[in-house]
């Protein structure tokens, strides 16, 4: 008897997973597959990292859901690559299912895949369910990507009208008796992974209807402890459905869908332009003569900058994994534009911290807020951050929370003024777009 494999990635979750309902729908009884790759977990910088807890917890919650339909989760640790080669020994694979995604690094390592299991004759079926429209899917009329939200994300809409599969569920639960029957499989330990399991909380995945209607109102304001639904690492890790909080969203909350809509908007950036992942969407911008200063860099990262509103900021991200959205576009906006560091730098910086670090959005919001990106605001409007926290932190709740020593002499005073900063990012921006422009007109 052969069976099908399907294997997890971004899509941790049994209930409404478009890839494992096809695998369930096929011939062959399925067994579900998790690979803890090493090129991944060798990168990451530190050895006690949340993002790795939350996956082992989200992966013990599989095996016990697994183990009452009467399977369990094969959890392998390796190379992608060798880890397949070693299940050809183990198990009569005869076809592998899964849901697609769109990083650089998934793409290749799924390519490598599929070039295995073709040389075996195995076919390799991807579906989509970490979005709800990929790559082109919403294009403009000629077929090629928009870059621009707005209209993006009209036509986004009226595709969703139109598309009954866009918010589509698929109910894999009800298919459960098609699972592979086997008594559960050992998960690997900690000390095979290299790293400790840490005793760290996440966001809850239930959010109630209530904060969702609410949301235009208090999002805005990061004290709002509930004023965001703190979603991101549920829809990063897929231990959420994507189509169940849209169709959710489409009848409750027109600006929380919109969020949504960002999320398919730099998708689809990045899946389109790969070219993004290392450089400007607007390629005039790489021609920057940052100051790159090591030193300003540092009390950037450590919340000592003498903004408030970014210190608290990035004490908030150092302390939680978690940066409100208004603070994230204020500090990232502070990094390249008042201290002139490459948006490149603040960007791995976010991707180590970020419990909910997604490439494209992560890439999508550093270009946004240092202006080299698509729809980008120009490059000459600068947030201020003082302005900023009188207006979304006005009463210092905030600031506060996450810096004791505001309002005593042990809080420092700003490391760069306002008007010299904005001055001096106007001029150096004004000077490389010039100079980028005319390397690509070519008449340098
Ligand atoms: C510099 C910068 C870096 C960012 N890095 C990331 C990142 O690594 N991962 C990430 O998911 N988001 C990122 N964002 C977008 C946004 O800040 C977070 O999605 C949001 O703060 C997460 O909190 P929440 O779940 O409470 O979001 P909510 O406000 O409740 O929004 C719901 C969901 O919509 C999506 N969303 C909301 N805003 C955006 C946006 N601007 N772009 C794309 N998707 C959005 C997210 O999936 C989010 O969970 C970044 C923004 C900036 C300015």
């Amino acid at each position: 008897m052969g069976l099908s494999i399907f294997w997890f990635r971004r899509d941790l979750r049994l209930s409404d997973n478009r890839g494992l309902y096809e695998a369930l729908q096929g011939p062959n009884p399925v067994l579900p597959l998790f690979i803890f790759d090493t090129d991944i977990l060798n990168a990451l910088p530190s050895r006690q990292d949340a993002r790795v807890v939350f996956i082992y917890r989200e992966l013990e919650r599989l095996q016990k859901e697994l183990e009452v339909a009467g399977s369990g989760l094969y959890v392998a640790y390796g190379k992608p690559k060798e880890v397949w080669k070693a299940l050809f020994d183990t198990f009569p694979i005869t076809s592998v299912y899964t849901n697609r995604d769109y990083e650089p690094y998934a793409l290749q390592r799924d390519l490598e895949v599929m070039e295995f299991l073709g040389s075996k004759g195995i076919p390799f079926h991807a579906f989509k369910d970490h979005v709800i429209f990929e790559e082109l899917e919403v294009a403009k009329g000629d077929g090629s990507p928009y870059t621009v939200f707005t209209p993006y994300s009209k036509a986004w809409k009226e595709r969703a009208q139109k598309d009954i599969t866009a918010f589509a569920h698929y109910p894999s639960e009800s298919l459960a008796r098609r699972f592979f029957p086997t008594p559960p499989f050992p998960m690997p330990s900690w000390e095979t992974l290299g790293f400790q399991p840490g005793a760290f909380t996440f966001p809850d995945r239930v959010v109630s209807e209530k904060r969702i209607r609410a949301y235009g109102e208090t999002r805005d304001f990061p004290s709002m402890e509930e004023g965001t639904s703190r979603l991101g690492i549920h829809f990063r890790f897929g231990t959420l459905s994507i189509r169940e909080k849209a169709r959710k969203a489409w009848s409750l909350n027109d600006t929380y869908l919109n969020e949504l809509i960002w999320r398919d908007f730099y998708s689809m950036i990045l899946a389109n332009f790969p070219r993004v992942e290392k450089r400007a969407f607007r390629p005039e911008y790489d021609s920057i003569d940052w100051l790159n200063n090591e030193q300003d860099f540092e009390k950037w990262k450590t919340g000592t900058t003498g903004y408030p509103l970014v210190d608290a900021g990035m004490r908030q991200l150092n302390a939680t994994g978690y940066m409100h959205n208004r603070v994230r576009m204020v500090v990232a906006s502070f990094l390249s534009k008042h201290l002139l560091i490459d948006w490149r730098w603040g960007e791995p910086y976010f991707a180590e911290k970020l419990l909910d670090f997604d490439l494209a959005s992560n890439n999508g919001g550093w270009q946004w807020a240092a202006g080299c990106g698509t729809d980008a605001a120009p490059y000459f409007r600068i947030f201020n951050p003082t302005a900023q926290q009188a207006k979304f932190d006005s009463n210092e709740i905030y600031i506060r929370k996450w810096i004791p020593e505001f309002g005593t002499p042990a809080y420092p005073p700003p490391m760069v003024e306002h008007g010299f900063a904005r001055s001096r990012c106007l001029e150096a921006y004004k000077a490389g777009i010039e100079l980028g422009k005319k390397k690509f007109s070519g008449t340098r």
